[in-house]
């Protein structure tokens, strides 16, 4: 059947076990509250995830009535100064956290630097932060930049080296919760209890987690957490992350980035800093008011339909994904942890020619990534996937392999953003 296979899978059992599926799935319906091209199957929502379909208005409202109409104003009566508060309020639920021990503010990058330097300060005479190799290029990168500033030592260990890691020079331990690569799922609860036995803080990177899978960071008595406000949060290209600290670091916590929006009286225009209580002193400039707005309908819409569910659903995408390839007859190397409990909304495959077969994927209106040197991701965002794009994404995977389309010159040439 390879070769000879059909463009469309139509009638074959594979397809009719999907739409079965779909037509039993309690989240069908929020497909529509999306919009998404015809006829593409997105596998790539946690890169960056899909447009909610009551965006475009609330921009325009926000642009045309908020900024065009009410301008300056509109930072009371749109309350635009409270959004960082209103919207970190709105993520909490997802992550664990109580309402005002999340802000929405800058990128994730910019909110490591501002907690990894505030977890240095809170432990002084301890430099060293503790990160696993493979770790999201930015977090090494932000810790790479304290310590060019003399301000930390970056050390490494691998996943199952990090509790022997931990001694009495760590100040903090830095892990992305689900692997952005394989979608390896860390032990919250387990390595947050070890590193506070060193005596070290924790900061967990959620970017691949808020909004997929239910994170429950008081429950572990996690720090500080970061994540993105993009990816399955829907929030749009470059939209502002989000911040955690918990209350009882509220105090002490002091971050460098002091600009004027962490004062405790911004309109006050006094010479002297002095940091806003809670977390507003997270805070740097000027919040993006447009940035924000997009965010808070994603938020709110992967709030309506509830993290656990959606966790449920990425869980059964992911299985008949799975099955399909089986069914179909692909083997190919898993990058991802095999039991669906250890990994979070994503599958990754090995391949030494993944960059190519990810072009022949999108040439069919497969949508997936590829990240280097040789894996193949795919994202189960599950708010808006279907077991029919399971189907059909595998199907495509399948011909793609078996009729070798991606050795094709025009898939070779790798274009700046993968
Ligand atoms: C996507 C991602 C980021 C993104 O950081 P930005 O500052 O928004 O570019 C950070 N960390 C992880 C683990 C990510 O997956």
């Amino acid at each position: 059947m390879p070769g000879s296979a059909a463009r469309s899978c139509a009638g074959c059992p594979v397809l009719e076990r999907a739409q079965a599926l779909d037509a039993a799935d309690p989240l069908a319906a929020y497909r529509d509250r999306f919009s998404l091209p015809e006829g593409l199957i997105y596998l790539d929502g946690n890169s960056l995830g899909a447009l909610p379909k009551a965006t475009p208005a609330r921009l325009a409202e926000v642009v045309g009535g908020e900024w065009g109409e009410g301008l300056i104003r509109s930072w009371n009566d749109a309350d635009w100064i409270g959004m960082p508060q209103r919207i970190g309020g709105k993520i909490a639920p997802l992550i664990g956290a109580q309402p005002h021990e999340v802000i929405a503010a800058d990128s994730t990058s910019v909110n490591l630097f501002k907690l990894i330097a505030a977890a240095l300060q809170m432990r002084t005479g301890r430099d060293a932060i503790l990160s696993e190799p493979g770790n999201f290029p930015t977090d090494l990168y932000m810790i790479a930049g304290l310590e060019a500033q003399g301000l930390a030592t970056l050390r490494l260990a691998h996943r199952e080296k990090l509790a022997e890691a931990l001694d009495g020079d760590v100040a903090l331990l830095l892990l992305t919760h689900v692997h952005y690569k394989t979608g390896a799922l860390h032990d919250m609860a387990a390595l947050t209890r070890a590193a506070h036995d060193a005596g070290a803080l924790v900061l967990w990177d959620l970017s691949h987690s808020a909004g997929a899978l239910p994170v429950d960071l008081n429950g572990c008595g996690a720090d500080f957490a970061v994540g993105c406000g993009y990816k399955y949060l829907c929030g749009g290209p470059g939209a502002p992350a989000f911040a955690f600290v918990a209350e009882r670091h509220h105090v002490a916590l002091a971050q460098p980035l002091t600009g004027w929006m962490g004062h405790a009286a911004p309109f006050a225009f006094t010479d002297d800093y002095a940091p806003a209580p809670g977390m507003d002193r997270l805070l740097c400039g000027t919040p993006p008011i447009l940035g924000l707005a997009a965010l808070e309908v994603g938020a709110d819409l992967i709030n309506e339909i509830g993290v656990a569910r959606l966790y449920a659903k990425s869980q059964a995408l992911s299985e008949f994904f799975r099955k399909c390839l089986r069914d179909f007859g692909v083997a190919l190397d898993i990058a991802s942890p095999a039991h669906q409990a250890q990994r979070g909304s994503q599958l990754s495959f090995r391949h030494a020619n993944a960059y190519a077969v990810c072009q022949a994927l999108i040439a069919r209106g497969v949508i997936g990534d590829f990240r280097a040197p040789d894996i193949l991701r795919l994202g189960f965002a599950p708010a808006y996937l279907r077991f029919a794009d399971m189907a059909e994404a595998a199907r495509h995977l399948m011909q793609v392999l078996a009729t070798g389309e991606w050795q094709a010159e025009r898939f070779q040439t790798r274009s700046a953003v993968t």
